[in-house]
Formats: structure tokens, C-alpha cells, sequence
């Protein structure tokens, strides 16, 4: 008899669920989880193929050793060694873990526990850091905690939606969806979209406002000095729940007419409809994503939003607030155990000794990380130069997807120790690992997920493990307990892990802290297996998670209050004679990240078969560039062959090339190689989005 498993999509940020069915044959079909509540049996492109992306074609089955079959014990032995080796002979800091927003929490939470807590290293830092640590950083400013204020639903409901620094129809489609069917439903519904790109997303935008690059900071500015002096302003809601507006308006306010009109490139009238509708509609959500993150301001971005929303009391209620879109799975998840080199556990702070030594009295740890560790362009900066020794990458490709990803890959090949766990045998990472660990694929996985609204949902196996695969966490306490830590990492299931996780997040929280599933601590195997989607915060006691934030203060700042924060418009333009380009980077509707997964499906790959740049029609001509011709895109940090797809969608003096491609699919494809390996000076987020290229035909 055919067998169905509730799971949740391993893909983007949305979250969605899923139902597997292994039908008697053994075959594996999808369909959306109509009960599930981010996408109510939606689902993309990408989902609906996830059956036709689990073959084990290329699969890593077995622990190798310097490229040589092993066995378990021999490699962990091994991993362990090395580590307690260099730890011993050149001190904490000179290992690091490099993981992954595809990671379940459960992985995550033991990454996390071993460096922090029993290496005594902040030097864990993920993926995440290149997709929403900007959004991180601006939350705890604002808010004083990493807290995503609304849920979907909001989306929905709201009677003005802008979409600044995505391309939700690509990348969030099921968010797409429902933002579609809602304007259907209301006509009178407002879409406005903010991008340099005429993407696919403008089709449902009743205003498309196509900014310079990196001028959104210069934009929000704009708006927020335009609705303090509006009736939209709420001076209740600023007096009794915020600090710091004075200054904001005040330094928004001295931003010059004509500046905003040069830096944004926008034509007056545009920019006053844009004012017209924000000041009018109470009902506003503006939600954002790698647009506003990958950007050397991309916290001022954030900020910026979030000055308007405080500014008119619009956070938290039914149809009102900012809403970062998450672009991976499980970057939620990570963000909540301290998946980040600069947070701690639960949400806690890496800088206070106070929570310093809450977790390390929780988990009866010998040492706690004392300051935060290297953020990942830093992290392999540091591997370039010697100072980390022996790295530990999990569930990414950072040879592929990492800025200068040419340097990452020369810093990883020269490393004296490297360990990969991944479920491919073969890509542009693994190929310069010492000790490869084979890993779970999704379908075999066990654990949890966190989507942009706070929603917690289970990844569920419903496939037999096959050859000798692990789970991640797996991995992670059998080196933990040859090192010596056996006791702190002795879990027999991802269940007991998550009940850690969860009593974690309750211990000694006194309401000071937006993470709290207390009501979940100690959860039993069963009620885990059983789990329903829900949304934290769930403290002890109560029966249902809390949806919204914010509507009547509540901050996470010792006083209550949110914070303004007196953002100022960066100078963006990297341009020169030399590299007189900008190149944005981004997705495709039909990828996902280096392609290891949606590259075997011929149906995926039918939409968008090669790697490209968009250029528009008159900078094609004027560089001698074809249609379809090939192109050299180049930077000082490396070059890339993709090819020329011209069209007006793409802004004058302007290129797009997705992120996807690597130099396994196709000869010097790998568009990060080509990105510079520049960083917000909060966040560390690197800025894929505003790089000065060189384009001219091949
Ligand atoms: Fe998966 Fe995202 Fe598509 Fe949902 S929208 S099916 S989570 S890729």
C-alpha cells in the first residue's frame, strides 16, 4: 500500500508543506500539504520536481579518507584527532565550522553546542551570512531581538504591498501566489516593487520603481521625512514605544530633494506616487529580501524600512509591518540555536556575560566562546592566511556560492585539514576535502525547519538511508564525544536534541528574550514525530504559538522601546573606466543555490538551460555584444563566461547573472568568482548585488 509522509520543501525560505507518497513500487510522487499553513498544498516549480531530484546518482555513500573508501570509525576517529590536534597546538580559534541554512535546527544546535560551548570558538558561521544576515543585524538595532514582527497572512490582508530587493515571483513563489490571488480577490489592492530589474514580479505591480543600485537607503530616507510630516505619522505610538525619532527625521529630513532624485535615478512623480500610497494606506506590508541584505548597507536598508513602519505605528497589526523574506530553508533555525559566529543560543547574546554564562551552566560546557567568531568572507580570509588550520564544511558549496569564490577555493585547497560532509561525491568544494562524510539527503533527513514567519515545521524520512549516510548531528557528537565531550553530546534521536533546543530557549528566560519554545521542552519521540507547523514564540504554559509583534511595543531593549536608527545614503558607485558595469546577482524561478539538487531535473533545467547575463539593448551595442552571443564578465577578483541576453528589462549600465552555475555544469560559469568580496560593516553580509564588472564579447 502506497505510504504518505507530511515533510516540509528543503528549498527556499517560504516553508512549504509537503506530502511524499512511496507508492508499492517504490516510486516517490509530491504534492503541497493542503493542512500546512504557509502554503495550504501550493507549490513551485522546484517543489513539484522534488521526486525527480532524489536518485542516487552522484551520491556520497561512503566515508573517504584523502579520497579512499573508510570506514566510520577510522574517519571520525581521524576528524577528531585533527581537530583536538590543532586546537591543543595553536589554540580554538584556529579551527571553524562552515555551515548551512540547509541544515535541520537539530544539526544546527550540535554545530553550534560543540564550537561555542566545548571548543570554546565562536568560529561557526553559515550560509545565512550571505542571504539574511543584514535582516539579523537591522532587527536586533530596531527591536533589540531578531524578530520578524508579522506572518504571511499580513501579506494577504494588506491593502498596499512593497516589495523592495525581490523578485518574490523567482524566488518566494508561493508567497507570490497568494500575493496573486489576493489582488485578484481585491483589485484595489497597490503592488509596488523596488528593483533595478524589470523582473517577473512587475507583472502583478501596479508602480515599478526601477532605483539605482544601493539606493534604497537614500529612498526609505525619503519617505520617512515625507510621512512625519503627514497625518500618517502616529506621534502616540512614537512617544510611547520608540527612541531615537528625533534624530532619524532629523537626518532624513536634511537629505536634499535633488540628491534623493540623483541617487535613486527615479523621476519625481514616481517617487511622490510612491510617498501618496505609503501615506494613504494604513494597511502596509513592505517586505524585503536579498535585494536590501546583499548589500555593503544592507543593515541602513533594513533600518531605513523599519523607520518608516515605527514611524506610523504599522508593526504587528493584521495587515501592517516590515517582513524579511528568509532565502533558505532553515536560516531561521540556524539564527534561533546560534548558527551565526556573532549570536549565542536561543537568540542570547554572544557579548553578554550574563547569557555567556546561562548557556554555559545549561549545557555544563567547560568553556563558553568569549567574543563572537569569524564571519564567513573573514572565516576564509582567515583560512587564506594560516590562521584556521582545519575546517569543517557542512551542506554548502562554498567554492561555488562564497564572493571571490576563485581565493575561497585557492584558501580551502592550501587549508592542512579540511572536512566536507555532504551528500554529493563530487562537487567544487568536496573535491578539496581530506575526510568527505557522507550525509542525508532530504527524504532521509529527521528533524525540524523555521520559514520566515516563525513557523517551525518537521522534515520528515520516508526513504531507506542509503550506503553508509549519517545525519549531520550525527556526525557532529561522534566527533564531539572522541574529543571527550561523549556526555553533553549522548542524544540517540533528533527528538531528544530538540528537546534540548526547546528547554534551552525557556531556561532563566524571564520574557527578556523574543525565542521561547518553552512549551515544547522535553518534548517525548512521539509528540516530535507527531509535531504540527507552529509558530514561536510558544512559551511554557500556552497552547498556541504568538502571531504578531509589536502592535502595542513590547521591544526586546531593556526599556521596551524600539529604536530609530539615523541611517545616512551610502556612496554606491563602484564603477571606473576600467569596470564600468554592475553586476546584480540573483536566482532563477527554476534553480536552487549551486544546482547540486534541482540540476537533475531535465524538467527544471528545460526553463533557463544555461548560465547568461542580461544587458540591456543599447549597452549590448555599444560594447559590440550579440544576442545569444558569448560574453567575458570580468572584475579584479576573477571573470566568468555566460551567455548575452539582451534585453530592456535590465537598466542601462546594468547586469544580472544568476548564481546558480558552477564549473560542473558549464566551463568558468561560477558568477561569484567574479563578485568582490565586500561587506556590510555590521552585518559582515557580503554585497552580491552592486559589483563593478567589465563586460565585452568573447
Ligand atoms: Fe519549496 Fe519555496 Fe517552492 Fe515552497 S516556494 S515549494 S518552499 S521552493
Amino acid at each position: 500500500m502506497a505510504a504518505e509522509t507530511k515533510t516540509t520543501c528543503p528549498y527556499c525560505g517560504v516553508g512549504c508543506g509537503v506530502i511524499a507518497t512511496v507508492d508499492e513500487a517504490g516510486a516517490v510522487s509530491v504534492k503541497g500539504d493542503p493542512e500546512h499553513p504557509s502554503n495550504f498544498g501550493r507549490l513551485c516549480s522546484k517543489g513539484s520536481a522534488l521526486a525527480e531530484t532524489i536518485d542516487l546518482d552522484g551520491r556520497l555513500l561512503y566515508p573517504e579518507i584523502e579520497g579512499e573508501r573508510s570506514g566510520w570509525d577510522e574517519a571520525l576517529d581521524l576528524v577528531a584527532r585533527r581537530f583536538s590536534e590543532t586546537i591543543a597546538e595553536h589554540g580554538p580559534d584556529s579551527v571553524a565550522f562552515y555551515v548551512s541554512g540547509q541544515l535541520l535546527t537539530e544539526d544546527y544546535y550540535i554545530a553550534n553546542k560543540l564550537m561555542k560551548g566545548f571548543i570554546g570558538s565562536g568560529n561557526i558561521d553559515t550560509n545565512s551570512r550571505l542571504c539574511m544576515s543584514s535582516s539579523v543585524a537591522g532587527h536586533r538595532r530596531a527591536f533589540g531581538a531578531d524578530t520578524v514582527p508579522g506572518t504571511y497572512e499580513d501579506i494577504e490582508l494588506a491593502d498596499l504591498v512593497v516589495l523592495t530587493g525581490s523578485n518574490l515571483a523567482w524566488c518566494h513563489p508561493v508567497i507570490y501566489q497568494r500575493l496573486a490571488a489576493a489582488k485578484t480577490a481585491r483589485p484595489n489592492m497597490r503592488i509596488v516593487v523596488i528593483d533595478p530589474r524589470r523582473t517577473m514580479t512587475c507583472d502583478i505591480a501596479d508602480l515599478h520603481l526601477a532605483i539605482r543600485p544601493d539606493s534604497d537607503v537614500a529612498l526609505f530616507m525619503g519617505l520617512l521625512a515625507h510621512l512625519a510630516t503627514s497625518p500618517a505619522v502616529d506621534q502616540n505610538y512614537i512617544a510611547a514605544h520608540t527612541e531615537g525619532f528625533g534624530d532619524a527625521f532629523a537626518t532624513a529630513a536634511a537629505l536634499d530633494i535633488n540628491d534623493l532624485l540623483e541617487r535613486t535615478g527615479l523621476p519625481a512623480m514616481q517617487i511622490r506616487e510612491f510617498f501618496r500610497l505609503f501615506e494613504t494606506t494604513e494597511k502596509v506590508v513592505t517586505c524585503y529580501s536579498q535585494g536590501v541584505n546583499q548589500s555593503s548597507s544592507g543593515t541602513d536598508k533594513v533600518n531605513a524600512i523599519l523607520n518608516c513602519h515605527l514611524a506610523t505605528g504599522r508593526v504587528g497589526r493584521p495587515g501592517m509591518g516590515p517582513f524579511s523574506l528568509t532565502g533558505q530553508p532553515n536560516a531561521m533555525g540556524g539564527r534561533e540555536v546560534g548558527g551565526l559566529a556573532n549570536m549565542l543560543a536561543a537568540h542570547m547574546a554572544i557579548e553578554s556575560a550574563d547569557d555567556r554564562d546561562r548557556v554555559q551552566r545549561f549545557w555544563s560546557s567547560p568553556v563558553i566562546a568569549a567574543k563572537p567568531g569569524l564571519k564567513a568572507v573573514d572565516m576564509f580570509r582567515a583560512v587564506a592566511d594560516g590562521r584556521i588550520k582545519a575546517l569543517w564544511v557542512m551542506a554548502t558549496n562554498p567554492v561555488v556560492s562564497m564572493p571571490d569564490a576563485d581565493n575561497v577555493e585557492s584558501a580551502i585547497a592550501a587549508c592542512p585539514f579540511v572536512v566536507v560532509s555532504d551528500i554529493l561525491k563530487d562537487t567544487d568544494t568536496t573535491r578539496h576535502a581530506h575526510v568527505l562524510l557522507p550525509s542525508l539527503g532530504w527524504g532521509e533527513k529527521n528533524g525540524t525547519v523555521t520559514n520566515s514567519e516563525r513557523r517551525i515545521s518537521r522534515q520528515r524520512p520516508f526513504l531507506h538511508v542509503p550506503g553508509d549516510a549519517r545525519a549531520d548531528w550525527w556526525q557532529l557528537a561522534e566527533v564531539a564525544r572522541r574529543m571527550g565531550f561523549g556526555a553533553a553530546f549522548d542524544f540517540d534521536a533528533p527528538a531528544a536534541i530538540f528537546a534540548e533546543h526547546a528547554a534551552l530557549s525557556a531556561f532563566e528566560n524571564n520574557g527578556s528574550r523574543d525565542f521561547d519554545i518553552g512549551a515544547r521542552a522535553g518534548i517525548s519521540a512521539r509528540a516530535y514525530d507527531e509535531l504540527s507547523p507552529f509558530q514561536w514564540p510558544q512559551p511554557a504554559g500556552t497552547a498556541a504559538g504568538i502571531t504578531r509583534f509589536f502592535a502595542e511595543g513590547g521591544f526586546f531593549h531593556a526599556d521596551g522601546k524600539a529604536r530609530f536608527i539615523a541611517v545616512k545614503p551610502p556612496s554606491t558607485d563602484r564603477t571606473s573606466t576600467e569596470f564600468p558595469f554592475t553586476l546584480n546577482t540573483g536566482r532563477i524561478r527554476d534553480q536552487w543555490h549551486t544546482m547540486t539538487r534541482t540540476g537533475k531535473s531535465a524538467r527544471l533545467s528545460a526553463h533557463i538551460a544555461e548560465p547568461f547575463a542580461e544587458i540591456h539593448p543599447r549597452d549590448a551595442i555599444e560594447t559590440g555584444i550579440s544576442s545569444a552571443g558569448l560574453v567575458e564578465i570580468e572584475s579584479p577578483h576573477g571573470r566568468a563566461i555566460v551567455r548575452a541576453l539582451v534585453t530592456d528589462r535590465q537598466a542601462r549600465g546594468g547586469i544580472f547573472a544568476p548564481m546558480h552555475w558552477n564549473d560542473q555544469f558549464a566551463a568558468k560559469a561560477r558568477i561569484d568568482a567574479v563578485v568582490a568580496p565586500i561587506t556590510d560593516p555590521l552585518s559582515g553580509q557580503p554585497a552580491s548585488k552592486n559589483v563593478a564588472v567589465a563586460v565585452r564579447p568573447l
